[in-house]
């Protein structure tokens, strides 16, 4: 690991970052293999920087928050949404026994795949498509883990939801900010903590581009 990890792991545990096995994952994820040539020297910042197709790589903090508000037994399936770069997918992996993503820009879903088969990253399966929708093939999901801001819940990511499971997902009337939803699905109804302010390019409830 060289100084610049281990700068972002320490701003992490300053975050408030506290479970070793997400701090290992993100140790372990080579965000510069993630980022535009143009962006390597601040691959390591703890900021979100702009990817293809006008959208962007979360920041370290807030992949760090996601992943630690759904982290469990390595034996849970994951959905998430919004692939974007594929790094917040790549520390999923390595937590999670297998993560579906469903990602809307066929670009930036192409990219990803060659980094999760570079990385050796086998337990990924990725989708082209409206996530909003889900992945009702693939359902129930212990976790849902969407990456872009929507207006409301998806009913179909609720009905996807297996009982006892986390969504995780921020919640907001604009794309400047939104409030971090955890939402879990028990058997007498829907149980809602709010995790504080985020800010995401906003979740499209439109066709693919391919
Ligand atoms: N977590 C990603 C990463 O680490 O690079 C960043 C995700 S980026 C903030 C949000 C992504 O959600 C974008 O790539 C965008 O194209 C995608 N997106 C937006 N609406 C979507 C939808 N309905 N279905 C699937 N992907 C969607």
């Amino acid at each position: 690991m060289d100084l610049r990890q281990v700068r972002l792991i320490m701003d992490l545990r300053q975050n408030g970052i506290q479970d070793v096995n997400v701090l290992s994952a993100i140790e372990k994820t080579p965000r510069h293999l993630f980022v535009p040539e143009n962006f390597q020297e601040e691959a390591y910042e703890n900021t979100a920087l702009p990817i293809e197709s006008g959208q962007t790589i979360s920041q370290p903090a807030v992949v760090a928050m996601m992943t630690e508000a759904i982290v469990g037994d390595k034996r849970l399936r994951v959905l998430e949404i919004g692939t974007g770069s594929g790094y917040q997918t790549s520390v999923l992996a390595q937590l999670f026994r297998r993560v579906y993503t469903i990602e809307r820009h066929g670009n930036l879903l192409k990219t990803a795949q060659a980094r999760f088969d570079k990385l050796g990253l086998h337990n990924v399966t990725t989708r082209l498509g409206d996530g909003t929708k889900g992945w009702p093939e693939q359902a129930p999901f212990d976790r849902i883990l969407v990456t872009a801001g929507a207006t409301e819940i998806p009913e179909a990511l609720l009905d996807q939801l297996r009982i006892g499971g986390i969504l995780v997902i921020p919640i907001g009337p604009s794309s400047d900010a939104q409030s971090l939803q955890r939402v879990r699905k028990e058997a007498d109804g829907l149980h809602v903590e709010d995790l504080g302010l985020v800010r995401f390019v906003p979740l499209v409830g439109e066709p693919p581009v391919r």
